[in-house]
């Protein structure tokens, strides 16, 4: 690994000021679970890493109690993976948290950077999508909101410039009748990543969908939202065949290359029976009253 200088802020003001100064000279790290393999194969050669670790307010996890989520960047998957309030009213985020890597990795795993490395299959993206979840930004200009659907631009390409910070992951109230689900298939159970991920989030109303969401990661560059399939839900009641044709409609949104993990249309099939299931299990959730109050 190429020699680096190593900084180490204590506030999120004495980050800006090293990232304003150093410019695309400076990574920050995080976990560093996926920075630390870049750096060792040559990847990345930064001259400055600038360790969040001693910045306690990107550690800080909010539950507004009916006014949603507030997620510090640096809190970890196995922390999410395992908090009650998470678990109860954001299912599919846990269940996509409690899937990276091993449990040695979740500890270091962050959320922020599971979002930041902008893999196509980050696991903790899709339900954050599904979620309607915005990305709080901070730099020299000061904070801007982007929806999470917006965040990604390519394959480990964000709209973060050299010199911001993503400073919090705000997630919306899902309200009370609603529920999720994230799934993921992958050859081996452990320490490997999605050939397709799929989450899902129902909101109930009068007995129909009032809104529904379906995020889809490892099929296209960046994670995908199913619109169409999310549209033929809406306004519907969710019937099985409903939920069969959200599925067909899913596999639309997905442009997946054929690689050594998979072909093209064995991921396709993936997404169809993914998003069958995930929608199955967020409208048992749902019809169980799990979102927030
Ligand atoms: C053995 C192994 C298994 C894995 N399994 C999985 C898996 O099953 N599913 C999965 O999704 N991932 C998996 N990963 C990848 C990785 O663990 C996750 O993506 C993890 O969440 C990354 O978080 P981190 O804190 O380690 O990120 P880091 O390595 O610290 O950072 C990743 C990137 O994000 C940037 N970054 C971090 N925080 C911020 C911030 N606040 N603002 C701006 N930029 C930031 C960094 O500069 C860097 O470019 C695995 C990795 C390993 C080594």
């Amino acid at each position: 690994m190429r020699r680096f200088e190593l900084a180490l802020p204590r506030s999120i003001d004495d980050c800006l000021k090293i990232l304003s100064e150093r410019g695309s000279d400076a990574k920050v790290v995080a976990g560093g679970t996926d920075l630390l393999p870049q750096l060792k194969n040559g990847l990345l050669k930064p001259p400055w890493v600038i360790d969040l670790s001693g910045v306690a307010a990107l550690r800080t996890l909010h539950n507004g109690n009916g006014h949603g989520l507030r997620i510090g960047p640096a809190v970890t998957a196995r922390a999410l993976e395992l908090d009650a309030d998470v678990r109860h009213h954001y299912p599919a985020l846990a269940e996509s948290a409690a899937l990276v890597g091993s449990v040695q990795i979740r500890t270091l795993a962050t959320v922020g950077g599971n979002l930041c490395n902008a893999s196509p299959s980050a696991d903790m993206a899709p339900p954050l999508l599904a979620l309607d979840a915005e990305a709080v930004i901070v730099g020299p200009r000061g904070q801007r909101r982007v929806p999470l659907a917006s965040f990604f631009v390519g394959v480990r390409e964000t709209v973060l410039a050299d010199d911001e910070l993503l400073l919090e992951i705000a997630v919306p109230s899902p309200g009370p009748r609603s529920g999720g689900n994230y799934l993921r298939h992958t050859p081996r159970r452990e320490l490997d990543i999605a050939v397709v991920g799929v989450a899902s989030q129902l909101t109930l109303a009068d007995g129909v969908c009032a809104q529904a969401r379906i995020a889809l990661a490892a099929v296209a560059p960046t994670p995908v939202r199913a619109t169409a399939a999310e549209d033929a839900l809406t306004g519907h009641a969710v019937t099985p065949a409903a939920i069969e044709r959200a599925a067909d409609l899913a596999v639309e949104a997905a442009r997946p290359i054929s690689d050594h993990r998979g072909s093209a249309d064995f991921r396709r099939h993936l997404v169809r029976v993914l998003a069958r299931r995930t929608l199955t299990t967020a409208l048992a959730r749902a019809r169980n009253g799990r979102g927030e109050d």
